[in-house]
């Protein structure tokens, strides 16, 4: 598709005092534009003195997640979300993930599609997801669509997700926590010199903007990525657990990140051993709930108890199980109040459990060092119903799923230390793609990835 076709009028701009460009008034980047140009995103433009947004409804493919993807682990842990993510970022960071559609200069038409509003609430419904997440390359340049579907999510009873770096003015922010519940802010770091260089933006409107988050009454969680020879010395982590511990309530927790090599920013994966070292310096300063993120093994994601210690949810990597809190969010030991919102509402409803099919497709995926989760991609032009069994080796443990309503894309990730491959079996002829994830709020397109030598 063209995705610049269809523009419509944007919020949040005025025209300068001259009368000659329009300012934007989004982001604090405040770009400056005349008829014909675009803004520093190159999703949001000058036409003819009226100031347009051009990615309405432009998303890369709606993907089924877990909440446990976009950083979030007191908010209904395990549920299974819809993954959103538009094209364009009002911010450059030079380890960009989803460079290939945050940079509108490396964008593959191929890989943007459309949505309406109403679809979005539709295909969240019909597959019995309960929370919708807008994130990947940022929501803040997506502003009207977010704001528009999010009122719609409301008004159908979802939960709404925003993950975001939070490079956004405050009075478009005050829009947004009028229709979202959760936030998980991506801090990049405390140092407002290496925002400037590395990232493309200013350290104190992000700090501001978390701010009138935690005035408000919405559920908060900040992450940020450990990327080596950047922040990974320490300093940072405690200069970041310092502010939080002053200006938030010490219930929110911090995501300590594992970067991986990407974009233009090519120095190794963070060590195991620097998020261990992190996260000793970050407890110490008197941080609560510190989470190692894009990390498969035990204990590492795991919450437990304030009071008793005994263990509320268990996670490895994205597998969520929920053994401590009963349904109110108590601990099941000691009955204290835990933090966790809504502690049972991302775990299954008493579906009717899916029968045993012939397959007709037989694909398999060996797990690695690298890749412990992957986004398996049907491509498929009617909006019908698709049947998926996994089997996971070697326990050789079966599960049963089925994308409703045209959704294409599930992420499915390693469940156990022990697990070494999954067997994927479809009952349809559609082509399916299997497509590595590296990352958290990794978004892979299709030409990114030898796709097809691992189908
Ligand atoms: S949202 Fe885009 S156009 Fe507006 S100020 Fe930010 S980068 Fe510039």
């Amino acid at each position: 598709m063209n995705w610049k076709e269809n523009s419509r009028v944007a919020m949040h701009w005025h025209t300068n005092e001259q009368g000659n460009k329009i300012v934007c008034d989004l982001c604090p980047r405040h770009c400056q534009t005349q008829a014909g140009q675009m803004g520093f995103c190159k999703v949001r433009g000058n036409v003819d003195g009226t100031f347009h947004t051009f990615n309405f409804g432009k998303s890369v493919t709606a993907t089924q997640e877990c909440i446990e993807t976009e950083a979030v682990n007191h908010f209904m842990p395990g549920a299974r979300i819809l993954s959103l993510g538009n094209i364009g970022c009002m911010m450059a960071c030079s380890y960009c993930q989803n460079w290939q559609t945050s940079q509108i200069k490396h964008l593959n038409d191929a890989n943007v599609f459309e949505y309406t509003p109403e679809q979005v609430i539709e295909l969240a419904v019909s597959n019995d997801i309960k929370v919708i997440s807008w994130t990947y390359n940022d929501p803040v340049v997506w502003h009207e669509f977010v704001l528009e579907t999010s009122k719609l999510a409301k008004a159908a009873g979802l939960t709404t997700l925003y993950k975001s770096a939070l490079y956004i003015e405050l009075e478009p922010l005050r829009e947004l926590i009028e229709v979202i519940d959760i936030f998980s802010i991506s801090l990049k770091c405390m140092d407002d010199a290496i925002y400037r260089k590395e990232n493309k933006g200013k350290l104190q409107p992000v700090l501001d903007a978390i701010e009138l988050i935690a005035a408000s009454d919405r559920h908060l969680e900040i992450s940020q990525l450990v990327v080596t020879g950047l922040n990974d010395d320490g300093t940072d982590a405690i200069k970041t657990a310092r502010w939080m511990r002053e200006k938030l309530k010490p219930e929110v927790p911090l995501h300590l990140v594992a970067y991986h090599p990407s974009f233009k920013y090519k120095k190794p994966r963070t060590e195991l051993a620097t998020l261990l070292k992190l996260r000793e310096l970050v407890l110490n300063e008197g941080l609560e709930y510190v989470y190692l993120g894009n990390v498969y093994a035990d204990d590492m994601s795991n919450t437990y108890c304030k009071s008793c210690s005994h263990l509320l949810v268990e996670r490895f990597g994205l597998s969520v199980q929920v053994p401590g809190l009963d349904a109110h969010g108590n601990c099941k030991n000691c009955q204290t109040p835990s933090v966790i919102r809504d502690a049972l509402g991302g775990q299954p409803s008493e579906k009717p459990v899916l029968a045993p099919f012939v397959a007709e497709q037989t694909y398999a995926f060996e797990w690695n060092e690298e890749i412990r989760s992957v986004h398996i991609f049907l491509e498929r032009p009617q909006k019908d119903t698709v049947r998926i069994q996994l089997k996971r080796m070697p326990s050789n443990t079966v599960q049963y799923l089925e994308l409703n309503e045209g959704l294409e894309r599930i992420i499915l990730s390693k469940s156990s230390a022990e697990e070494t491959q999954l067997i994927i079996e479809t009952a349809c002829q559609t082509p399916l793609h299997i497509l590595p994830v590296l990352d958290r709020a990794h978004f892979p397109v299709i030409d990114e990835t030898k796709a097809s030598s691992y189908a």
